[in-house]
């Protein structure tokens, strides 16, 4: 947490939070890197100690130097008034989520959230008395209309999961501040190096840190972030929850942040690139990218982020199932699988089903998601110009 860093400020850059933040040699015998810190019990030195409770660390489920090591860095770069480590980026969903309804609220998802965010809303808060309904990603000032008085939260997400829809985040958190209610925004695609929600009003800020922070494809884990003012209850939520994050992923989640800058840069300029290269391919009918000038968001996501991320879509011309699997079951370098964020390359055909409810998707057999990683790119766009090829003679 905030409390226990040396030399970071706001004053420095992102490079320098990321490289120096929560760090603290002197208290490791001059090592580098906080180690990983096992542990459940704390010991109390005397009566007096254990009576005030005043001590840096009580137990082990709140935390330990390991785990705000990674928290201290991720509120600074978001401009939190503090952040937590979570088990994963979904269970930072439904703690933000939980932090501000009780049996009687309403809540309002947009249509464009990571799906199991919805079934969570959908499966359990429905469940617990909370009315859950879906929102055009586009709406907007819109949004003043639909509230309710009970409405109580707003989740957004920008760009949106599969679709990659781009929101005003100023424009959400003011209908939403207006209404009563809070806004939460998934900020996992850009990082707060490219998009800094609570500067434009959020509330709440959750990361899937299983990706873009740990950018090894080998940890599970997510961060939530708030205002003084709705931290309170996050962190009431997450205590009572009984979430707690290992020292050994937090140790993990560290490590990848320390290059979180240089790796954002490659990923961005790679799938630019790729991005553009396949609006001029015969096969794609248009590319998913809010970084590209096509994109329908272009105008919004200049505004708000500085920066684009890995991850991005690209819709074919339709086709058989068959011809899908002609296009990915032979890919030489871009493996298929759930997730993103790694240093390798991922394709992913995407099967809407039932996720999108108030903007149905048209076609499921067209649509694609890549994660572009840190390979040759030459070597990565020949392998889409395979696949294409193959797609092209299956359909
Ligand atoms: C993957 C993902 C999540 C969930 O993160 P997990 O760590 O897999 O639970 C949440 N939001 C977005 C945008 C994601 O891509």
């Amino acid at each position: 947490m905030n409390d226990h860093k040396t030399g970071t400020s706001t004053v420095e850059s992102v490079e320098t939070i990321l490289t120096h933040g929560g760090r603290h040699p002197e208290e490791q015998f001059g090592f580098v890197n906080t180690p990983v810190y096992r542990g459940s019990t704390v010991l109390f030195k005397t009566l007096a100690d254990l009576d005030a409770q005043a001590q840096r660390y009580l137990y082990g489920r709140a935390g330990n130097p390991t785990t705000e090591s990674v928290e201290s860095v991720i509120n600074e770069l978001e401009g939190g008034y503090r952040t937590k480590l979570v088990p994963s980026g979904l269970a930072a969903i439904t703690i933000a989520l939980m932090a501000c309804v009780k049996a009687g609220d309403d809540i309002m998802i947009s249509d464009s959230a990571y799906e199991p965010g919805r079934k969570f809303a959908d499966g359990y808060l429905e469940r617990m008395g909370v009315s859950v309904r879906y929102y055009d990603p586009h709406i907007g000032a819109g949004l003043t209309a639909l509230m309710q008085p009970n409405t109580k939260a707003v989740l957004a997400e920008s760009p949106g999961s599969l679709t990659f829809e781009i929101q005003d985040i100023a424009v959400l958190a003011a209908a939403a501040h207006a209404g009563g209610a809070r806004l939460i925004v998934d900020n996992s695609w850009a990082t707060p190096l490219y998009h800094r929600p609570l500067a434009l009003g959020a509330d709440i800020v959750v990361h899937a840190a299983t990706k873009m922070f740990v950018g090894h494809s080998d940890v599970m884990a997510g961060t939530i972030s708030a205002t003084q003012e709705a931290w309170p209850d996050v962190d009431r939520v997450r205590n009572l929850l009984g979430f707690f994050s290992s020292g050994d992923d937090a140790y993990l989640v560290a490590r990848g942040l320390r290059t979180l800058a240089i790796r954002m840069k490659e990923h961005q300029a790679r799938a630019l690139d790729i991005a553009a290269w396949l609006e001029g391919q015969a096969e794609v009918e248009k590319v998913l990218h809010p970084a590209l000038p096509s994109h329908p968001d272009h105008a919004i996501w200049k505004k708000n982020f500085t920066g684009s991320g890995s991850l991005f879509g690209f819709v074919l011309k339709p086709a058989h199932r068959e011809a899908v699997a002609a296009f990915v079951d032979h890919m030489r370098i871009f493996g298929m699988g759930y997730s993103w964020g790694g240093y390798e390359s991922l394709c992913l055909p995407v099967l809407m089903g039932k996720s999108r409810t108030v903007n149905p998707w048209p076609n499921d057999t067209n649509l694609f998601r890549v994660h572009i990683g840190l390979e040759g790119l030459d070597d990565l766009k020949a392998d889409l110009a395979a696949a294409l090829g193959r797609y092209s003679a299956a359909r």
